[in-house]
């Protein structure tokens, strides 16, 4: 088994100013193609430790993939670094660098910044070769020794992103040495139990990932026994995502196209969320019309039609409104499904009868049938939000799924 380590530098990244992206990124990747990722190392922008990081990995390790301090800023060092542990120069990789600037040569101001920028950002220790930068303009760098490919990127992450494919396209290749399974409305316990021939195969690594009221089973091995192992997971659940959906907004937009379906939401607490998550996915426009984000009680009526009796008897939070909620959207949209949320997310508002984290879920659809069901779902503001986004997904996907429109 090939082993990575992967380190990414930069004071912001200690601080918390800045949530690590690349090694993280990476990782996923590596794993999925059966390498070792030995460590992850998030460290300051010293000379002295990108020179530690170096003697500590150089010679323990297939690859280590360096992230960050190759801009212009004095903060940067990573180059010098690399060429002090080399006992080296730096010289300028002109040609690779010019084919960087033809990017920006219709652009005067950004031209005459890249090329002051010339120093340092082509300059590349002698004993390494130059990384090409696709997006950005920092050259990346790399050199082998003692058995170690180091390869040292800009942090930016699409910039990161993008030459960690140009250079390593087999780690982004499809693999078959893992599945995901992603079952939903069961505790992973009981769902452990279900499947013993998979979790107790020692030729098999599984990871549960519980996220109700979905939970995630990655399930990694030889390509024909992870075959074999999620047929046998997926026939043992009836809620189960359609292979290849690797998230709930994949799901509803795969079981709203395959059947020829269009949906809709109206948000409240959520604010919009279940409308993002849905249009994070290309193709989207191919099943989704719309959501609404009706926060006030005014918008709710003038919007989507809710009653004012529903609101003055049951208020904003309950299964009527909810319900009226879903049933608007299905008519302003002019879709086939619909889904809504209302509820209070707090840290106010909550209430005996109707405590922080109470969220009513309506449901709607063109034949006539809809409803509503509530949750208490646990955690702080932003918590209870996320949750309500996953569990509107959910029931959408599970009514396109089991509904007899099509
Ligand atoms: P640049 O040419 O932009 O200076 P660089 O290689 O020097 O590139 P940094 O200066 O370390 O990279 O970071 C540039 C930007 O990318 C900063 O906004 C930084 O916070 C962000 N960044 C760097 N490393 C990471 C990382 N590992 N994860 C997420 N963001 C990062
Ligand atoms: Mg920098």
């Amino acid at each position: 088994m090939k082993s990575a380590v992967l380190a990414a530098i930069g004071d912001e990244l200690l601080s918390g100013a800045r949530l690590e992206k690349n090694a993280s990124f990476m990782a996923k990747h590596f794993h999925n193609h059966g390498w070792n990722v030995k460590r992850i190392e998030v460290i300051s922008d010293e000379e002295s430790e990108i020179l530690s990081l170096l003697s500590r990995w150089v010679g323990n390790t297939d690859l280590l993939i360096i992230s960050g301090g190759l801009g212009p800023t004095h903060d940067d060092k990573t180059r010098y670094a690399i060429a002090k542990y080399l006992d080296c120069e730096l010289s300028p990789n002109d040609d690779m660098y010019n084919m960087v600037l033809e990017r920006v040569k219709d652009y005067p101001e950004r031209y005459a910044y890249t090329e002051k920028c010339r120093n340092p950002q082509a300059y590349i220790p002698v004993k390494c070769s130059a990384v090409f930068n696709p997006v950005g303009f920092a050259l990346g760098m790399k050199f082998q020794q003692d058995g170690t490919t180091v390869i040292a990127l800009p942090g930016v992450p699409l910039e990161y992103q993008a030459m960690t494919r140009q250079e390593l396209p087999e780690i982004f290749a499809p693999s078959h040495t893992w599945a995901s399974v992603i079952i939903l409305g069961l505790p992973e316990m009981t769902i452990a139990e279900k499947i013993p021939e998979v979790i107790n195969n020692p030729s098999l690594h599984i990871s549960i990932l519980p996220a109700s009221p979905q939970v995630e089973l990655i399930i990694r091995g030889s390509p024909e026994l992870v075959d074999e192992a999620e047929k046998l997971t997926r026939s043992r659940f009836d809620n189960v995502l359609p292979r290849g959906c690797l998230s709930l907004s994949e799901a509803v937009i795969h079981e709203a196209r395959t059947h020829g379906v269009k949906i809709a939401c109206a948000e409240s607490c959520t604010g919009g969320l279940v409308g993002e998550q849905i249009t994070a996915i290309a193709g989207s426009s191919d099943v989704f019309n719309g959501s609404c984000v009706t926060y006030s009680n005014e918008a709710k009526q003038n919007i989507l039609g809710v009653k004012s009796e529903t609101l003055a008897s049951f208020g904003a939070v309950s299964e009527e409104c909810a319900r009226e909620m879903a049933e608007g959207a299905l008519r302003i949209y002019d879709a086939d499904y619909a889904v809504s949320t209302t509820g209070i997310a707090g840290p106010d508002g909550g209430s005996e009868s109707k405590p922080v984290g109470t969220v009513w879920f309506g449901l709607a659809s063109k034949n006539g049938e809809s409803h509503s069901f509530m949750k208490k779902l646990p955690g702080n503001r932003g918590e209870v939000r996320t949750r309500a986004v996953r569990f509107a997904l959910c029931e959408l996907w599970k009514m396109i799924y089991t509904s007899k429109i099509y």
